[in-house]
């Protein structure tokens, strides 16, 4: 039962990750293009202090902080003078969001663990909604506005590369201050270079992380680290992660893939309408049906129109089903 959900949910993801990459190759300049699997590093204090949070406590918490920080700064802020705007906590370790993110931020790790049905520290139906491939500033504005709307929080596995730009610098500033988790989802989001011949080559592997992981503490400031990574594509579709699972791991880096999606990277296999998109996402959670933990794909690149279109009804979902929404750290 527990190999046929696995060879399952592989088996979707390698689809997802297989259809997304090549749709997501020409948005590469500004965002990049599609899915994958993550890291996380983090001790579990966060899934403690998660769980013994109510769903409404963790919305409420963060909720009125991003709703403001959303509408707020969505315009106007520029990546300086935004970064100081942070209160800094010299007693709190950096991660990857705002302290007022702390009550709904689970470790990734624990998350890893939990996706899959094995026993786990997190009790309560937690959703964790990610997207891959931004930022930018078509499709990522209009997310996070939804997400307030929602007073909801997800996390972002953000491509470092997108984030030379300094409008952009100005979004990644504008997920983090409105209570999201900040991840990586590579660099560059370069298959060739990430997995040669579709083997991965670890040095590339960990460079990338580290690249963007520099970047994004130049902009969000030295109380800002993420040791949350999704491998471009996902983690089952290459073959030879380990030593790169190993060296991220030593850098105290969890890798992440997802137990439910939207198909919003498969291309022209994909859902083509806003009902068949919930349809697929719905398929999608049967993978793993006795897990609480539901970590959903989904992308905010350019092209993904009916993604943001969905995203209103995905969240009502879990809200129906007494999810509380965590993030990633
Ligand atoms: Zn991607």
């Amino acid at each position: 039962m527990k190999k046929t959900g696995l060879l399952l949910i592989l088996s979707l993801s390698a689809l997802i990750i297989l259809s997304g990459c090549r749709t997501q190759k020409k948005p590469a300049a500004q965002g990049s293009a599609d899915t994958s699997s993550v890291t996380s590093s983090q001790k579990s204090k966060k899934a403690t202090a998660a769980t013994s949070s109510s769903a409404s406590d963790a919305d409420s918490s963060s909720t009125s902080g991003v709703a403001e920080s959303a509408s707020n700064s969505s315009t106007d802020v520029d990546s300086q003078t935004q970064e100081n705007t942070t209160t800094v906590d010299e007693n709190r370790a950096a991660t990857n969001h705002i302290a007022s993110a702390d009550s709904y931020a689970y470790s990734a790790a624990e998350v890893q663990t939990a996706m899959t049905g094995q026993p786990t520290t997190i009790t309560q139906p937690t959703v964790f909604l990610t997207f891959d491939d931004g930022v930018n500033q078509t499709m990522t504005p209009r997310v996070l506005q939804v997400l307030a709307d929602q007073q909801v929080h997800a996390t972002f596995f953000v491509v470092g590369n997108t984030l030379t730009a300094p409008d952009n610098q100005a979004m990644l500033q504008k997920e983090y201050q409105a209570g999201h988790g900040i991840a990586i989802h590579s660099y560059d989001h370069n298959y060739s270079l990430l997995y040669p011949n579709r083997v991965a080559n670890a040095a590339n592997i960990v460079r990338e992380y580290q690249q963007a992981e520099t970047l994004m503490q130049q902009i969000l400031g030295a109380d800002f680290t993420t040791k949350v990574w999704r491998y471009p594509g996902g983690h089952m579709s290459w073959q030879g992660l380990a030593p790169a699972d190993a060296q991220l791991k030593q850098l105290g880096v969890t890798w992440m893939d997802w137990n439910g999606a939207v198909g919003d990277a498969l291309g022209s296999r994909g859902p083509k309408t806003v009902e068949a998109m919930l349809q697929y996402h719905a398929n999608s959670l049967t993978a793993f049906p006795s897990s609480p933990v539901k970590v959903i794909l989904m992308h905010d690149a350019i092209d993904k129109e009916l993604t943001l279109q969905a995203l209103p009804k995905v969240i009502e979902y879990y809200k129906t089903h007494g999810y509380q929404f965590g993030i990633l750290s």
